[in-house]
């Protein structure tokens, strides 16, 4: 079976980030990679890079846009991020389903290209909540933190553009409910065909003998 695209959006501090962890160590779910994405943005502390990102300059991220190297890319918050293609494929091949962990725009240029992705937006319980946990993160200093605030309500806006809304209210049932989203995309029919053939096949080789019996 090929793997899959999964696109996971929310506004920042949604909460997306602890459960994409709790995916990729998940006993559950297996097969499952994370996409790494450049980006201009400045290094956090405890961030590595080729871990959290690929940290470039913005000369190196557009001659990158130039090289085709990217299967999505935009501005965010002031800072541009990107999906890099080649990593994706070598995922899908290798029957790896694939996390983007993107923003709205990312989405809607994926889904555009690659309807079949699987795509999920992580909605906070409340703005309050929302803005509890971006504050005490304590990641960005106040002007940054002030954006990614005003820009969370255009963002939450966009929800209807996703098949699965997933609200982290409880991180337990959050991370429960992603699992099993990605494990029913997996059941979809036109994902199985390459098995359903093999056991189609084998009744109809089996059906003449089992006839002239
Ligand atoms: P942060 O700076 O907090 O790591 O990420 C800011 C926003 O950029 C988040 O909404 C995140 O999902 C988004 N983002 C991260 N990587 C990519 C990417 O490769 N493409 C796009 N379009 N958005 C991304």
């Amino acid at each position: 079976m090929q793997g899959n695209l999964i696109i996971i959006s929310s506004p920042s501090g949604g909460g997306k980030g602890t459960l994409i962890l709790e995916l990729l160590h998940s006993e559950i779910v297996s097969n499952i990679g994370y996409c790494v994405s450049y980006t201009t943005r400045a290094i956090r502390d405890g961030e590595t890079h080729g871990h959290d990102y690929f940290f470039v300059s913005r000369e190196e991220f557009l001659a990158r846009i130039e090289n085709g190297e990217f299967l999505e890319y935009a501005e965010v918050h002031g800072n541009l991020y990107g999906t890099p293609i080649q990593s994706v494929k070598d995922a899908i091949n290798r029957g790896k389903d694939i996390i983007l962990e993107i923003d709205v725009q990312g989405a809607a240029s994926v889904r555009a290209k690659i309807p079949e992705a699987l795509s999920v937006f992580i909605l906070p319980p409340s703005f309050e909540v929302l803005k509890n946990r971006l504050t005490t993160r304590a990641t960005e200093n106040p002007e940054d933190l002030a954006l990614r605030l005003k820009n969370s309500f255009g963002e939450v806006g966009h929800f209807s553009e996703f098949e699965y809304v997933v609200i982290n209210d409880d991180a337990a049932r959050a991370a429960a409910d992603l699992q099993t989203v990605i494990l029913a995309d997996r059941l979809r029919r036109v994902r199985q065909e390459a098995a359903i053939k093999g056991i189609l096949s084998s009744f109809e080789t089996s059906k003449n003998h089992a006839i002239g019996e």
